[in-house]
């Protein structure tokens, strides 16, 4: 099988290169191997650059600001940027999961609105879907959103917001009509983030990350704040949820060159006299960790291949491939916390005590509360069980 990548997207593969080695500035990556805010790196600026060269939105129409490219040119960007250990946090909600939501949804004037802004890296958004009681089953949701002449007026809370403390726009989802059937009521909403009502506060997971608590008290938006059909918005967001996960192609190559740098550590590193590299327990655990990155990246190519042939965002493909990323993900990083001793646990507070800047106790309390972002391990596993095995509800 030929994995060899067409010419073009080979070629912008060196420019963005030729990006990176210049505008990922020490700063830059400094900042990016301490932040412990965002576990792929939050700068607005740096966004900003990335979307006036149109590579926020690689495969966007033109007409909406993007390039019009193939999906190959988008995995190769991923890959280049994941491999930098590039910061993403920045536009990965708006580019990834909000754009493409307004692309197939939105009305005109909603597009015109949002969508070069986010094509040019201008503007932060958060999602809010989960609640205190809703979360792998989104159809419990409560918050709620009342029609009062032409305006809606939202009440209810959300949990587990990602960004909103630094978000100009907040895309939730709403139960607009309680008496319908529970899939059946709900809509999903576009809101100014400086609208009167909105509380936010913070709720940090273990690895020092802040995601938020929101409550909504009489917030009024105007009627257009609707994004696709009134009540259909659990239908919409099901879409939206396979594109989002279907993006990130490139992810596998920050663990392959996390596991390079750590292949250097265990030759560099002596034991009781040995090196690291020399140990039976080592060489077969860095080998399985290759196997594990190999078969990652050739699930993000089954993937891409899929979107590339016309196909929507394939939720089987994806359920696999996130599934093989939570839990077995989990497995390699812990191996390398474990071969890395008692250094393996200092955090980057202590820089000259932790190799590698303490990725690996970051990556290692990142895998825990990462897996549950974007929906559980689970929740996928049932959508393999269900859509892939075809086993009974
Ligand atoms: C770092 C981080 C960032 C996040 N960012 C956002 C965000 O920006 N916006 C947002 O809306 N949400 C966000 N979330 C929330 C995330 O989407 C939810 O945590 C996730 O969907 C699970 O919901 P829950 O926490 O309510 O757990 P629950 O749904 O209550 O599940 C608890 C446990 O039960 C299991 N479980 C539940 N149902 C089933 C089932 N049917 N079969 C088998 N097992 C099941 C789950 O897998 C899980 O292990 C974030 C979470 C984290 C940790």
């Amino acid at each position: 099988m030929d994995f060899k990548f067409p010419e073009a997207a080979e070629k912008f593969r060196l420019e963005v290169r030729e990006f990176l080695k210049k505008e990922l500035t020490p700063e830059i990556r400094d900042e990016y191997a301490h932040c412990t805010d965002y576990p792929h790196g939050f700068n607005k600026a740096f966004s900003r650059k990335l979307g006036a060269k149109g590579w926020l939105t690689i495969t966007w129409p033109k007409e909406y600001g993007g390039l019009g490219l193939d999906v190959w040119h988008r995995v190769v960007f991923d890959e280049e940027m994941a491999a930098a250990h590039a910061p993403v946090a920045a536009h990965q909600v708006s580019a990834n999961f909000v754009g493409p939501a307004l692309i197939h949804y939105g009305t005109e004037e909603q597009k015109k609105k949002y969508l070069p802004p986010i094509a040019r890296g201008e503007t932060v958004w958060a999602v809010g879907m989960t609640e205190a009681n809703a979360g792998t089953d989104l159809a419990s949701i409560e918050t709620r959103a009342v029609r009062d002449g032409d305006e809606w007026v939202i009440n209810g809370n959300k949990m587990y917001t990602e960004h909103l403390q630094d978000a100009d726009y907040y895309w939730v989802l709403v139960r607009t009509d309680p008496s319908a059937e529970r899939h059946r009521g709900i809509s999903i909403m576009v809101l100014d983030t400086r609208t009167p009502g909105i509380q936010v506060l913070p709720l940090w997971t273990m690895d020092g990350y802040r995601v938020n608590q929101v409550y909504f008290e009489d917030v009024r938006v105007p009627a257009d704040a609707i994004l696709g059909e009134v009540n259909r918005g659990f239908y919409h967001l099901a879409m939206t949820l396979n594109t989002m996960r279907s993006a990130g192609l490139g992810g596998w190559t920050e663990s392959r060159r996390d596991l390079e740098d750590l292949v250097l550590y265990c030759k560099a590193t002596k034991v009781n006299g040995r090196p690291l590299i020399a140990d039976e327990w080592v060489k077969n655990g860095l080998a399985e960790f290759m196997i594990y990155n190999q078969i990652s990246r050739l699930l993000a190519y089954r993937v891409a291949s899929m979107l590339e042939n016309g196909g929507p965002a394939p939720d089987k493909e994806t359920a696999v491939r996130q599934v093989w990323g939570k839990v077995y993900g989990q497995l390699h990083v812990k191996f390398a916390c474990d071969l890395l001793g008692m250094a393996g646990q200092v955090g980057h507070y202590s820089p000259e005590f932790a190799p590698m800047f303490a990725r690996w106790e970051r990556r290692y309390m990142g895998s825990i509360a990462g897996a549950h972002n974007g929906g559980t391990p689970e929740n996928a596993l049932n959508t393999v069980a269900l859509r892939v095995l075809g086993l009974p509800r």
